[in-house]
């Protein structure tokens, strides 16, 4: 069922309170350092403002530990978001209580309100403990929109359990909006050939989503650190590289089923220590990687495989890092395969956290067909074609209570 979306609520004169991403970077003076993730919330906000609305915002920020802490506060973002938006944003002492809820009765049309923090309480992540948390946020607003991609696969009170205290009144925002048409595409009318590319540190993290794509796609190519078991499990020879033995023989097992779909390195740019003055050496696959030293990027012959194989793709999906980006030394990879993608004709779609923060000074953001906000979230709505915050929201064309 298609689930409700912003524009189809009625919004003039109602209070709309908006679950948004703001878990933004903050530098020691408390500075917003990166605004990505309060710009791609601008869509949805504007438009509420723009429909005459009241505007109650929400968010979590790091990882309070359940408590009031100044650090984790939002008013630095408060403070953005108004040089953003040219207009006033206010900062709510908590994000419940009595305080709270006399500043929204005395809220006018057009105003805007961020509530503190959600995760100085631990009734946000835990909402069995404290039902009546999610009930209190709700009771605020009369219409909720869900635009906080990035937090959709958790069953947390403000992306979740609150759903249901809007019947038939709990909507998608723009944002997750785009996240749900890009990827729900690809997964289900990809234009072919469908390649995948997933790297990072570990298999453990992303096997679920690896298996769901070897079922899709026509090819999976696989670089960073989580080759290695691969590698390992082929028989080769992967030195001090990272691999993860408990999952040798699941790594064995995929390879067999899909022995024509997945596609490793050739060669290995190894090193005896992570840094960027150690002594680097590129050694083939089958020489294997000498005792005493790591892989730690994919070779100039992978390099050139993997763009080659990426150039007719006619859907390019790629998550995760090729190499330890972190180090000019083995950052290579994963900036020349950003180059293919960037150029490649493809509908390209690339997603995590880590890849996002290694591409985004690269000017290649930019020729990306779609961005995807979410790290696990992204992850798990490729493995299972939906989220719970997704899931949870209300089905179009009901009327709205
Ligand atoms: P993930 O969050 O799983 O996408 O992993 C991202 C991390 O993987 C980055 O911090 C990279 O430094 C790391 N990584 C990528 N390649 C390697 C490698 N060959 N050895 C160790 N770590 C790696």
């Amino acid at each position: 069922m298609p689930k409700l979306f912003i524009e189809d609520l009625p919004i003039r004169g109602k209070k709309v309170l908006v679950r948004v991403d703001f878990n933004v970077p903050l530098d020691s003076d408390l500075n917003v350092v990166d605004t990505t993730r309060i710009e791609a919330a601008l869509p949805s906000i504007r438009y509420i403002l723009n429909q005459g609305g009241i505007l109650i915002l929400m968010s979590h920020l790091g990882r309070p530990r359940n408590e009031p802490n100044p650090e984790l506060s939002l008013a630095p973002v408060a403070k953005m978001l108004s040089v953003l938006l040219e207009k006033p944003v206010q900062i709510a002492s908590d994000c419940v209580g009595n305080s709270v809820k006399e500043k929204i009765d005395s809220l006018l049309q057009g105003e805007i309100l961020l509530l503190e923090n959600l995760r100085f309480h631990r009734a946000e992540m835990h909402p069995d403990e404290d039902p009546e948390f999610a009930k209190e946020l709700a009771s605020f607003a009369d219409l909720y929109v869900n635009d906080a991609f990035g937090s959709a696969h958790r069953k947390h009170s403000s992306t979740y359990t609150i759903a249901r205290y809007f019947p038939n009144g709990a909507a998608a925002g723009y944002l997750l909006e785009k996240e749900i048409h890009f990827l729900g595409e690809i997964l289900s009318n990809p234009k072919r050939p469908f390649y995948a590319l997933i790297g990072g540190a570990k298999i453990s993290t992303k096997i679920g989503v690896m298996k769901s794509l070897l079922k899709i796609v026509d090819r999976l190519l696989i670089g960073g650190g989580m080759s290695y078991t691969f590698l390992k499990a082929k028989g080769l020879k992967i030195g001090d590289s990272i691999y993860e033995e408990e999952l040798l023989p699941l790594a064995k097992e995929m390879m067999e089923a899909y022995r024509e779909k997945l596609m490793f390195p050739v060669d290995i740019l190894a090193a005896k220590e992570c840094s960027d003055d150690a002594l680097t050496r590129v050694v083939s696959v089958e020489e294997g990687i000498p005792d005493g030293y790591q892989g730690l990027d994919i070779g100039p012959k992978t390099i050139e495989l993997f763009s080659k194989t990426l150039q007719n793709g006619g859907t390019v999906l790629w998550n995760g890092p090729l190499g330890v980006y972190e180090f000019e030394s083995f950052a290579k990879g994963t900036y020349a395969l950003a180059q293919t993608v960037a150029a490649i004709p493809a509908a390209t779609i690339v997603g995590g956290g880590d890849l996002i923060a290694a591409l985004k000074d690269t000017g290649m953001i930019e020729k990306i067909t779609h961005v995807s906000t979410g790290g696990g979230a992204t992850l798990e709505y490729l493995e299972f074609g939906t989220l719970p915050a997704i899931e949870a929201l209300s089905e179009k064309g009901l009327p709205i209570l």
